[in-house]
């Protein structure tokens, strides 16, 4: 199952990711997390790219493309991937098909935005692994600590309010044109946020079923 998860920042890609993951056997590849890593890291990479996560932007095109083409090409990716975040931008998407890089379904999943900004204020990430929680919804076992690997918990820099809305328009202006572009390929398959993680994981295996 080679599958790519759409929606809104906030929307709840990553946590369905890392469940779907599991259930399905393949690896979860998050450009977010391994640009984070990078940054961490003080990679090249992640020099380039930090500017620009920090005011939420978009990470420049090929930047995204090096990254990705490079993680495929891993032996774990054999029998198919979930995307959480990427393609982001049609460039992007355009960019995968040159390079025969294919899809089996393309989830999106629908949230309004004055949800997401009630959301992002209680979301934090573990710095280790980027496996991702919520204060209220997904709260860990311990508090501030990953329950996957023991690392420390921390608000993700770009959760803060004003960078949120940016995020968020730049979610409506680059990707959300990914769903025509999909839906043309007879690729797209829409959810609507459920209240609770295991619903909306309830509904996106229900879309993939069908
Ligand atoms: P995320 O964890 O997916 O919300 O990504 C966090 C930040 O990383 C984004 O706001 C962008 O700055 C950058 N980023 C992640 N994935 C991409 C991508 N596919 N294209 C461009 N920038 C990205």
């Amino acid at each position: 199952m080679k599958l790519i998860l759409l929606g809104a920042p906030g929307a709840g890609k990553g946590t369905q990711a890392e469940i779907l993951c599991d259930r399905l056997n393949i690896p979860t590849i998050s450009t977010g997390n391994i640009l984070r890593a990078a940054v961490k890291n003080g990679t090249p990479t992640g020099l380039k790219a930090k500017a620009f996560m920090d005011a939420g932007k978009l990470v420049p095109d090929e930047v995204i493309i090096g990254i990705i083409s490079e993680r495929l090409q891993e032996d774990d990716c054999k029998n198919g991937y979930i995307l959480d975040g990427v393609p982001r931008t049609i460039a992007q998407a355009e960019a995968m098909e040159k390079a025969g890089i294919t899809f089996d379904a393309v989830v999106s999943i629908e949230i309004s935005d004055e949800t997401i900004m009630q959301r992002m204020s209680g979301r934090r990430v573990c710095e280790s692994c980027g496996a991702s929680y919520h204060v209220v919804a997904v709260p860990p076992k311990q508090e501030g600590v990953c329950d996957r690997c023991g690392g420390k918990l921390v608000q993700r820099k770009d959760d803060a309010p004003e960078t949120v809305k940016a995020r968020l328009d730049v979610y409506h202006e680059e990707t959300e044109p990914l769903k025509a572009f999909y839906e043309k390929r007879g690729l797209l398959k829409t959810v609507e946020n459920q209240n609770g993680v295991e619903a909306t994981t309830a509904a996106i295996l229900k879309v993939l079923e069908a």
